[in-house]
C-alpha cells in the first residue's frame, strides 16, 4: 500500500521553510532563511533565552528526523507563540535527499572544520559548499549573546545496534551531565564521548561555540513518508518540551556511557577490517583480538573490551573507518 507523503513532510525534505517562515513573522519572531534548508526564529530583546539548533538530513537517506522535524513545526506553526527558544533549523543535505542517498560527492558530516584545509581533497565536493553555509549560518545564530547554546543533529543509523538510540557527544571538557539528562529523556540507551576531531556538525558547534552538541542517532529508518513514528515517540516527546518549555528538563534513564578507545583511520588501499558495514553497532570484541590491518600498521584491541561503532572499511582514504568504544566507570 502506498501512503502519501504529507506536504510539509515534502516541504522540509526540499528545505521549504516558505510556509512556515509567514506565521513566526506575524508572531513577533525576527525569521531569517540564509540559505535555502536553513532558518533562524529569534525573538528580539529575549536575549537569555536558550538557543536550539535542530538539524536534519546531514545525510541524505535517513529519512525519519525530517519527518519528526516536519511534525513538531507543524505543531508550533499553528501555536508560534509557544515556542519559547531562539531556533535554527537545518536541512542538510537537500541533494542527496532529492536522490534518496547518503550523499552525492563526499560524507557531508565530515565537512564541518573551521579550518577548510583539513578538508583536503574534500574541498571541491559538491558538499563542501553546503558545509560553508551552515556553517556561516550556525556562526551568526551562536556568535553573540550570553544565551546557553544547544545542538543536536538528528540521525538514523544504517545498521542494526546493540543500543539502537545512542548519542556521540564531543567531549569538549566540562560537565556532560545536563546533555546525558536530556538525552535520558529522550530515551537515548548510550552516549559515547568522542574527541571532536572527525569534522562533524556537532564537534564544529561544540568547540567553535560551546554548545552542549550531540550527534543523535534515533534508530532505524525507512522511505521518507512511510517511518513508523511510534519508534520514535520518546524523542518526539523530548524535543516537543524543549521546544515549547524552553528548558531541556532530565528524565528518564541516564545513557550508558562510553569513551572513544581509538580511531579506527583508512590509511591506504591496503586497509583490511576483521569486521564490516553489516557488523552490528556496540559488538564487543576481546582484548588483544585484531580489529584491522592497514599495511604495517595493526590496530588491536586494549586491555579491556572495546566495542566497534560505525564500521565500514569502504570509506575513502582518510576518513575514519570505525571507532573503538569502551564503557566509562561510574
Ligand atoms: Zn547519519
Amino acid at each position: 500500500m502506498t501512503r502519501t507523503v504529507s506536504a510539509s513532510v515534502r516541504a522540509l525534505a526540499a528545505g521549504d521553510f516558505a510556509h512556515v517562515a509567514d506565521c513566526f513573522a506575524k508572531a513577533g519572531f525576527s525569521v531569517s532563511q540564509p540559505a535555502r534548508g536553513i532558518l533562524q526564529l529569534v525573538l528580539p530583546g529575549q536575549a537569555l533565552r536558550r538557543k536550539l539548533l535542530l538539524s536534519v538530513g546531514i545525510h541524505g537517506d535517513e529519512t525519519a528526523p525530517i519527518e519528526i522535524l516536519a511534525d513538531l513545526l507543524e505543531r508550533l506553526r499553528r501555536a508560534p507563540h509557544q515556542l519559547a527558544v531562539d531556533l535554527m533549523l537545518v536541512v542538510g543535505n537537500i541533494a542527496a535527499i532529492r536522490q534518496g542517498k547518503r550523499f552525492i560527492d563526499a560524507d557531508l558530516n565530515r565537512l564541518f572544520r573551521a579550518q577548510r584545509a583539513e578538508r583536503g581533497d574534500l574541498q571541491t565536493a559538491a558538499e563542501s559548499q553546503r558545509a560553508d553555509e551552515i556553517m556561516r549560518s550556525a556562526a551568526v545564530f551562536f556568535g553573540t549573546g550570553e544565551a546557553e547554546k544547544w545542538h543536536f543533529d538528528l540521525h538514523t543509523a544504517i545498521r542494526p545496534s546493540h543500543y539502537p538510540t545512542f548519542a556521540v557527544v564531543p567531549d569538549t571538557g566540562g560537565s556532560k551531565q545536563h546533555l546525558l539528562g536530556w538525552l535520558g529523556r529522550a530515551g537515548i540507551e548510550a552516549a559515547i564521548l568522542g574527541a571532536p576531531s572527525a569534522g562533524t556538525f556537532s564537534a564544529y558547534t561544540a568547540t567553535q561555540f560551546g554548545a552542549m552538541s550531540a550527534t543523535v542517532e534515533l534508530g532505524r529508518t525507512g522511505e521518507l513518508g512511510r517511518n513508523d513514528l511510534n519508534q520514535f515517540a520518546t524523542a518526539h516527546a523530548a524535543l516537543d518540551a524543549f521546544l515549547v518549555g524552553g528548558t531541556p528538563s532530565p528524565g528518564g534513564r541516564l545513557p550508558i556511557v562510553f569513551r572513544v578507545a581509538q580511531e579506527l583511520v583508512k590509511r591506504s588501499d591496503a586497509f583490511r577490517m576483521a569486521c564490516d558495514s553489516a557488523t552490528k553497532n556496540f559488538t564487543p570484541m576481546a582484548p588483544g583480538m585484531l580489529i584491522a590491518e592497514d599495511g604495517d600498521t595493526v590496530y588491536r584491541v586494549g586491555p579491556e573490551t572495546e566495542y566497534v561503532v560505525f564500521p565500514n572499511p569502504d570509506v575513502r582514504i582518510g576518513l575514519r573507518a570505525g571507532l573503538m568504544v569502551v564503557r566509562c566507570a561510574r
